[in-house]
Formats: C-alpha cells, structure tokens, sequence
C-alpha cells in the first residue's frame, strides 16, 4: 500500500448506534477518498488476530469479544499524510479525551467502545488493509 493510506473500522459499537453513515461522511468530508469499504464481521480468531499486538494487555479478551460481537464496517482510506491526519480526525483513545468535534468525541461513549479504528503507521495500515481486503477489492 501506498503511503498516502490508512485503514479504518467502524467499530460494532457505532454500527449499532447506526452511525457508519454519519461518520463515512465525516471521513471524506475531511478530505479521505475511500478506496475500499466492506460491512463484514471479525470472528472471535479473527478478532484476536488483528488485535495480536495488545495479547498480554489485561483489556485483550474483552476487546476481542467486543470487535466480534456485531457487524463492522472496514475501508482503506487515502489521503496525502493520512495516518497522522486520521488519527487526528479520530481523536485520542479514550473519547472522554478525545478533543471536540473528532470522531470518537461525536460518536464513542467509552475506551473499549470508541467507534473507530485508525492505522498507527504506514507499515500497519498495510497489513490492516491486507488483513480485510484483496487485490480485486480496493482501487
Ligand atoms: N482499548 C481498551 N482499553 C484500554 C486501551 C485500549 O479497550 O485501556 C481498546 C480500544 O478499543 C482501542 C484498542 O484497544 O481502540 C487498541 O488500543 P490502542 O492503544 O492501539 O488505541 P487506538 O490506536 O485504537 O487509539
């Protein structure tokens, strides 16, 4: 992936609250062309899969049950200097200090909620990406 890509999920939290078309607007709205976008599930592997990182944090098995506990949407989003401007779109970790106006400030109520996922690096918004989509589902 190039390095002007991130990779995104509405979590289950915001996709029960119906939020996924508020904030795909907010994102492209804030100047990110979606290049891929799927509404899928993590199964409870796959979940623990992607999250593998965070495996000996004390949070690891409720954030695993809670990404596989309902639909999620994922998309590969582009943008010049897209991690650090998504990341900043979305706001810090915790929406309780998230700045106003971002996403996770909008549309999260808590840390393990917190409605969406963005990349932290242009090395993991590749394998993110890789992790949900093909070659023949992106553009
Ligand atoms: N998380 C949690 N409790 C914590 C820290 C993180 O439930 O104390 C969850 C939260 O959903 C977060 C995810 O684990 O989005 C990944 O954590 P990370 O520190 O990578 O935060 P992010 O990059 O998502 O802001």
């Amino acid at each position: 992936m190039a390095n002007n890509r991130t990779f995104t999920m509405i979590k289950p939290d915001a996709v029960a609250n119906g939020h996924i078309g508020a904030i795909l607007d907010h994102i492209t709205k804030a100047g990110f062309k979606i290049v891929a976008l799927k509404y899928t599930s993590l199964s409870p592997e796959k979940a623990g899969e992607f999250y593998a990182v965070h495996a000996e944090r004390g949070f690891f098995a409720d954030l695993v049950g809670f990404m596989s506990s309902g639909p999620i949407v994922a998309a590969i989003l582009e943008k010049d200097n897209a991690i650090e401007d998504f990341r900043k779109l979305i706001g810090a970790t915790d929406p309780a200090k998230a700045d106003k106006g971002t996403i996770r400030n909008l549309f999260a109520k808590s840390i393990d909620a917190n409605a969406v996922h963005g990349s932290d690096s242009d090395e993991n918004a590749a394998i993110e990406g890789n992790f949900f989509f093909s070659a023949f589902e992106r553009f």
